[in-house]
């Protein structure tokens, strides 16, 4: 059994997941899973549970079995955890039966560090004696609120896994979940057996969603000013109808976007397709139903845009946590119009649920309204819906980036209404806005409108602005909308008192959705998470080496480097492997399997623009590395050959070379020729010749030359060896 534990969780932090620092809480729940004990782990979408079971995994002996109900999410998972070079592989009942006995062979010899299972695959056979086949050193339940039907998504057969406490009692569980009130977190802890497991609850905030909320109208012209803003990020856009997703995406091809439907009316095949286009960034928008979203893990989802306005809090916090699940700056626009509340009322009145249940959703549509509405900071409104305290604004909502100002709009709601009652609460929005601006069309002159008193004393102000006006007027509650009246106004008690000058109105000052994102975005850069400046022209380059290495390898193109990480390296031109390994998500097996190629883009580029390579984050760095280096080194000298240290350390060959040769240009006293044979040196020697390789130059060409036959660490030493 390897002996691991000589390592720290941020150390194998640093050294498989290329991150510099544990997030709230992760470092924590570790701990208390190392130390034997059960857990609870709440954690909104994208605040990083995995990595709360992956790293005991790494660091315990034995196989850590992680239970997960959606089979996409578990391959991303695996695919992931494979990058990064740790051995995991998943069970379900997608796969052969000789595909599935391959695996549980693996899973026995101990190759594995985590397997994911289904439960369906686990309980499918005896659960009971295959475990027991295994050396389990930790199970982890994700999506653990499934077990309870006090959740929303219960599934009967995770209720089977209370045996696994009581059958290995001493094995540690951990239950992870994103959504889970007090009384559904006590059912998971009561149905798994682990009663005394301790809870750990982060912050549902996701400060990097920026949330704005536009009025309900035009709504294609705004989305198309957003998607020219916004040129090939990913992001999806919710509607409340199938047919709609289908309109609203044809419409967006129609004007040169890269657009989808999916909602749970088209075909199995369709579905797929689609979402597997969006994964690979093959298609940038997929206008969806909220059919779409469960279990799709990608993490450059840069944007959600709600169409129409979702029935509660908990629906559209979930959505909206889609997008921005690798830290980077994401995007979350509501539309809301009055339409649209009163078409969820509907929903709900007609939903033949009992009295009771209506009146619940009709409080949480309520609150979803209050959001929508809000004229403090947004966040702080969603926040609190999730009992949470705050008490700074968060500077990172529309509300605090703009804050709306008000203006006495008491005059001017009683020119509208004036208009309404004279017409005999007849007519509908857009007739009512030509009284006002006096236009003087068919229909007004045919029904004599153009003689009113109120005719044309609203021409100072645009269309929009009074469309905009109304709407405002509508959610205050100054004036109804009949819509089953051809939509027109009706005068209710508010706006009576209005007219009558008894009571005054407030309303938010126009402005226009272009003049309202461009002032964001100036807000914004000014608060740009770490404000590194970033080479636009160099990112887009990487993104399509990004791409094709994907395509290559038949995996998501967030696998092998997340935004995050390509935004690292379009600020700081890394043309070093000491650089590029402080990227953020670059670790030692991404370096070494993706980490040369990027860097060679970068040197192109670099050279073409004259561009030198600027430190980062010089106070992470070099501890990163001289500690992996004095491991190597220390194994070393006890007389451990490269092949060991690399099987003790985890970490593949070519890393143990690339560390000597590093120890060795450092001083350190290594004897380079008991690491190559003599055949392999002179081959390497002789080929560097032939092709006139720069010792400076990257090395693999070098390699590729030597057709894969000598390691990029021989390799490395080889070329030492000439240099002494
Ligand atoms: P979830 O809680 O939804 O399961 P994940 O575990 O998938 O979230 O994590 C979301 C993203 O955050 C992943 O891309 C993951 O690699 C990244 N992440 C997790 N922990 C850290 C960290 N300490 N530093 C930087 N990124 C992290
Ligand atoms: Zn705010």
């Amino acid at each position: 059994m390897k002996n691991t534990t000589l390592y720290t969780p941020l150390q194998i932090l640093q050294k498989h997941f290329g991150y510099d620092s544990f997030r709230p809480q992760q470092e924590e729940i570790i701990q208390h899973v190392l130390e034997g004990n059960d857990a609870l782990v709440l954690m909104p979408t994208g605040g990083g549970k995995s990595i709360c079971f992956q790293i005991p995994a790494l660091l315990l002996d034995g196989l850590t079995i992680v239970i997960s109900p959606l089979i996409a999410l578990m391959k991303d998972q695996v695919e992931a955890l494979l990058s990064n070079g740790i051995p995991a592989a998943f069970l379900n009942s997608t796969q052969s039966s000789s595909e599935q006995n391959q695996i549980v062979a693996e899973a026995r010899s101990g190759e594995l560090k985590l397997l994911y299972i289904a439960p369906e695959r686990l309980f499918a056979t005896d659960a009971e004696q295959f475990l027991k086949s295994l050396e389990v050193c930790l199970f982890a339940i994700d999506e653990s609120h499934c077990i309870s039907s006090w959740g929303h998504d219960f599934r009967p057969e995770y209720r089977k896994l209370d045996m696994l406490k009581s059958v290995f009692g001493n094995v540690p569980v951990m239950a992870l979940t994103a959504t889970a009130d007090r009384v559904t977190r006590r059912d998971i802890k009561r149905q798994l057996g682990i009663k005394e497991a301790k809870e750990f609850i982060s912050s549902f905030d996701r400060p990097n969603i920026r949330l704005n909320v536009s009025a309900g109208r035009k709504k294609m012209q705004q989305i198309e000013d957003f998607l020219r803003i916004s040129p090939d990020q990913s992001g999806i856009i919710y509607c409340l109808s199938r047919k709609n997703t289908e309109k609203v995406a044809e419409a967006l091809r129609n004007k040169g976007f890269s657009a989808e439907h999916y909602h749970a009316g088209c075909s199995g095949d369709r579905r797929a397709k689609v979402q597997e286009m969006f994964i690979n960034d093959e298609v940038q928008v997929i206008v969806a139903t909220i059919a779409f979203g469960m279990g799709i893990d990608k993490s450059n989802v840069r944007w959600v845009i709600h169409y129409n306005l979702p029935g509660n809090v908990e629906g559209f916090y979930q959505e909206i946590g889609r997008a921005g699940r690798d830290g980077e700056p994401a995007y979350a626009l509501l539309f809301f119009s009055y339409a649209d509340i009163l078409q969820r009322k509907r929903f709900i009145d007609e939903s033949g649920a009992p009295e009771e249940q209506k009146e619940v959703l009709r409080a949480k549509l309520d609150r979803m309204k209050q959001y929508a509405e809000a004229r403090i900071c947004r966040r702080r409104i969603l926040l609190s819906y999730f009992n949470e305290e705050v008490s700074e604004n968060c500077g990172n909502c529309d509300v605090c980036l703009n804050p709306p100002k008000l203006l006495d709009a008491t005059v001017l709601a009683q020119k509208a209404l004036s208009a309404v009652a004279r017409t005999q609460e007849s007519i509908s929005l857009n007739l009512l806005i030509d009284i006002l601006r006096g236009s003087r069309n068919q229909q007004i002159v045919q029904r004599g409108f153009d003689r009113l008193p109120t005719f044309a004393v609203g021409k100072d102000l645009k269309w929009e602005e009074w469309a905009d006006y109304i709407m405002q007027m509508l959610n205050a509650g100054a004036v109804d909308i009949a819509y089953d009246e051809g939509h027109t106004f009706k005068l209710n008690n508010r706006s009576k008192a209005i007219l009558k000058g008894e009571e005054k109105l407030e309303l938010a000052n126009y402005i226009s959705f272009s003049d309202k994102q461009e002032m964001l975005n100036k807000a914004a850069a000014n608060v740009n998470t770490d404000g590194l400046p970033m080479d636009e022209n160099l990112f887009a380059q990487l993104k399509i080496l990004r791409k094709n290495l994907a395509m290559e390898a038949n995996i998501p193109p967030y696998i092998i480097f997340n935004d995050r990480s390509l935004r690292d390296m379009a600020s700081f031109y890394p043309q070093s492997e000491a650089q590029m390994l402080s990227v953020s998500g670059v670790g030692e097996q991404k370096m070494q399997k993706y980490g040369y190629d990027f860097m060679k883009k970068i040197k192109e580029y670099c050279a073409a623009n004259d561009i030198e390579s600027l430190e980062l984050k010089p106070e992470t760095k070099p501890k990163k590395k001289v500690n992996t280096l004095e491991e190597t080194l220390r194994l070393f000298e006890q007389g451990l050959a490269p092949e060991s240290i690399a099987e003790q350390r985890m970490l593949s060959v070519n890393t143990i070379y690339g560390h000597l040769s590093q120890l060795k240009e450092a001083g350190n006293d290594i004897d380079l020729k008991r690491l190559v044979s003599r055949k392999t040196y002179e081959k390497v020697i002789s080929a560097a010749e032939e092709m006139q390789f720069n010792s400076t130059g990257a090395l693999k060409p070098l390699f590729e030359k030597l057709e894969g036959q000598v390691s990029y660490g021989e390799i490395k030493v080889a070329l030492m060896i000439e240099k002494l």
